[in-house]
């Protein structure tokens, strides 16, 4: 994961952009939420405003697992506008026994069918995610530490509920890279000691099975073909003449934007490589063995 910069006026310009008129109208879906106590409509509005998120988004990058799917203009069907914060019923995450050995206990979930009904209209609680990270994996799901506040109606001022998964649209919520990292191809806490900020890194990386080369083996294929593709590059940083090198410099840093399908392990092998050459190299190798393994 990464974060995507934008503040709440850039993002609320997006989003009257792309559909005028539809803060008012969300607006006005609260109010009605507010009035009932509870989410209920016939229904949604939130489609509408999908491309704004694609494109913060690195031009339709999933906010979780970072894979990138087809352009705006045809790949709506493929992502899913998802609400960060579940808008109509919580369901309870059972902590898998790894992370419950490490001291990680997700809060009871509340009654069913009442989740944070304020915010299903909220810009900082959406995110465009892949088919399999929200609709098979995310679901209703979002297991904090913390007290549930769903009387709530402004995400930033929910960082007591202790969540523990991470949002990635503008500044709200923890950079997820100060969070995460990578070694080669699987993702690693960046906190080593026990807090929340390892705990957070643990349980995303576990929810969304970023780990998992079997389960997700289009994330772990992706993240080779670009270790692969940047070692070549990153070699050619280091021999040659000045203007060969800087050529090379200048097409990494042309590489290495938020529009680049899985940034985060990207950078993450980048540095590796500029810290310890030699074990880059090693891990190089083993992603070439990986590559040449799987199916
Ligand atoms: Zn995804």
């Amino acid at each position: 994961m990464i974060r995507y910069p934008v503040s709440k006026a850039q993002l609320e310009a997006l989003i009257e952009a792309e559909k005028p008129g539809w803060l008012a109208k969300a607006a006005k879906k609260t109010k009605t939420f507010r009035d009932l106590g509870h989410y209920d409509e016939a229904s949604s509005d939130w489609s509408e405003v999908k491309a704004v998120y694609m494109r913060l988004q690195g031009e339709g990058k999933c906010a979780y697992c970072e894979r990138k799917l087809e352009s705006v203009a045809f790949g709506k069907v493929e992502q899913d506008i998802e609400h960060f914060r579940p808008k109509g019923n919580i369901k309870h995450w059972k902590t898998p026994k790894k992370l419950a050995d490490q001291g990680i206990a997700a809060t009871p979930a509340p009654n069913a069918g009442k989740g944070y009904y304020l915010l299903p209209y909220h810009p900082f609680n959406y995110a465009a995610a892949c088919k399999p990270c929200n609709s098979t994996l995310k679901k209703d799901y979002f297991p904090i530490a913390g007290q549930y506040a769903l009387d709530v109606d402004d995400p930033t001022k929910l960082a007591d509920e202790l969540a523990y998964l991470v949002y990635p649209i503008g500044s709200i919520d923890d950079d997820p890279e100060q969070l995460i990292t990578f070694y080669g191809l699987s993702p690693k806490s960046v906190a080593t000691v026990a807090s929340h900020a390892q705990h957070r890194a643990l349980v995303t990386i576990e929810f969304f099975k970023l780990d998992e080369p079997e389960k997700r083996k289009n994330l772990y294929r992706e993240r080779a073909f670009i270790i692969m593709a940047l070692f070549a590059l990153l070699e050619k940083t280091t021999v040659g003449t000045p203007a060969e090198i800087k050529q090379a410099k200048d097409r990494l840093d042309g590489l290495l934007t938020p529009a680049l399908a899985h940034l985060n392990c990207a950078k993450s092998f980048v540095r590796l490589f500029n810290d310890l050459p030699d074990e880059a190299r090693v891990i190089y190798d083993r992603v070439l063995q990986f590559l040449s393994s799987i199916s």
